[in-house]
């Protein structure tokens, strides 16, 4: 049986669903108020007992290992079925993703790259830790994601067809993933999607829909599309959280196992950096952390920073419009009047924002905040922009381009609990300029075994931003995600 006081709900208006719901992706008031921050958010599933039972556990899998943490596994059990069968079924679907990909989930690496460091100009004491997530299936963390979604699944649902915008990694691991399951996957694309991506796609049996910009349309065409599929009964098998909130269970997983090496080797971290494109890497990322901080706490409570490319970084910008609201409220001030969709700032001036000289300025802010975070102001406004989405999220208005292509998202559709998190740890969020996402990736690539594609070492980009600005103290150890690897 699911305990009574499982349940999801909606992070943005508050409405819940039940836990035994199996066809609820989104939430269902998405259309009725659009202004308002929807995510669905399982609650109150994992247990101080639950975590213990996690930590027990030796299966290198970490659908298997951190079970009784995930909403998938108590659904299993609430339709009759026992702990044997939630691990034939892992059993049989890993066995069928090793079969078209080569590999199936096991724990990912985290190594210490001492030889990077001393590179980056870090003390021979300070410690990098790299999370290396480009063996995993499809080459990338898109398919934890996903096979968290897939879990949750009930059979009937396997006969409907999944639906994805995407043209990279996401894709790549859908198609994986599905195929495992036996279920047809529907892909939307763009006109310039990469040839190999699409053979690839092919090969694995997707059906591929072409989508070109439509006159006056705001917003990724492909994900428009995509939710056109999803009304007609697709299932939104995808990594955008308001999409579908399941998917950042399986996403959570790769923090969970940072965490543990962390305790096992008594480790501290004092700054964790995530790449954000749509932001799904990053919300289960924060998700893990907090859960890590009620259950299990870390020593340090790591800043929380977040890394994005001057092509695009609505989910800057919407940080930079949060802490405006808040400075205000601190200092007594009017609440500043932001028009929805629309940016105050030039290009160039909210770039500027983000200038070597701007982090340890952002930082002082940040401190500032963290300590406050308790307090009515702080905690009027996160409410104020949980409620207001188009004062602080929209889409970037223009093409971007950058040579970290999977980040270029023109919405961080996960923004809301980023910018708590940051906000809560006293992080910040970084915008790297195309020098430093090239050079990140050539350190990468010369100092450390991993392969990383520019996408999936962008976070390291970010690292050397706050290090040129000296906000790294010689004490303090850092932490990056290398995910994605180089095709
Ligand atoms: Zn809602």
């Amino acid at each position: 049986m699911i305990p009574q006081h499982h349940y999801v709900s909606c992070t943005g208006c508050g409405t819940r669903v039940h836990a035994y719901d199996l066809t609820t992706f989104s939430c269902p008031n998405r259309d009725c108020m659009p202004n308002v921050n929807h995510v669905l958010q399982k609650k109150h599933v994992i247990t101080p007992q639950l975590w213990q039972r996690s930590k027990l556990e030796d299966s290198p899998n970490p659908f298997i290992r951190y079970r009784h943490r995930l909403l998938a596994y108590h659904r299993t059990l609430n339709g009759r079925q026992t702990d044997i069968d939630y691990l034939e079924k892992i059993a049989r679907l890993d066995g069928a993703l090793q079969a078209i990909d080569g590999t199936g989930f096991v724990e990912t690496p985290l190594t210490v790259e001492k030889e990077l460091a001393l590179k980056l100009g870090f003390d021979p004491m300070q410690k990098l830790f790299v999370k290396d997530e480009t063996h995993n299936v499809a080459g990338s963390h898109k398919a934890r994601h996903l096979f968290g979604i897939l879990l949750n699944l009930s059979n009937d649902c396997l006969s409907r067809p999944f639906a994805i915008a995407s043209c990279g990694n996401a894709a790549l691991a859908a198609a994986v993933v599905s195929k495992a399951a036996g279920a047809h996957l529907e892909v939307y694309i763009p006109t310039d999607a990469e040839e190999s991506v699409v053979e690839r796609l092919k090969a694995l049996g997707a059906t591929l829909h072409i989508c070109e910009r439509r006159e006056g349309e705001l917003g990724d065409p492909c994900y428009l599309r995509s939710l056109d599929a999803v009304k007609n009964g697709a299932i939104p098998f995808t990594c955008q959280g308001p999409d579908n909130g399941l998917t950042i269970e399986g996403g959570s997983t790769l923090a969970y196992e940072i965490f543990d090496r962390w305790h096992e080797g008594n480790h501290s971290c004092h700054h964790m950096f995530v790449q954000v494109g749509g932001g799904a890497l990053a919300s289960s990322s924060a998700q893990a952390l907090a859960d890590a901080m009620r259950y299990d706490p870390l020593p340090v409570l790591p800043r929380f920073h977040t890394v994005q490319t001057r092509g695009a970084f609505p989910l800057a910008r919407a940080y930079d419009r949060i802490v405006q609201v808040i400075d205000s409220r601190l200092r007594n001030l009017p609440f500043p009047e932001f028009r929805p969709f629309e940016d105050d700032m030039t290009f160039e001036a909210r770039a500027a924002l983000h200038d070597a000289d701007a982090i340890a300025q952002r930082l002082v802010m940040a401190d500032c905040i963290r300590a406050a975070w308790d307090s009515t102001a702080v905690q009027s406004v996160i409410r104020y922009a949980s409620a207001n989405k188009n004062a602080f999220m929209w889409p970037w208005e223009s093409a971007p381009h950058s040579v970290a292509h999977g980040i270029l998202d023109d919405e961080t559709y996960d923004w809301y609990a980023i910018i708590c998190t940051m906000l809560r740890t006293g992080g910040i969020p970084l915008v790297a300029d195309e020098a430093h996402l090239e050079q990140a990736h050539a350190l990468a690539h010369q100092h450390t075994a991993i392969r990383p594609s520019a996408t999936g070492s962008a976070g390291l980009a970010g690292v050397m931003l706050m290090k040129e600005a000296h906000a790294i103290a010689e004490y303090e150890n850092v932490s990056v995600y290398f995910t994605g690897i180089e095709r």
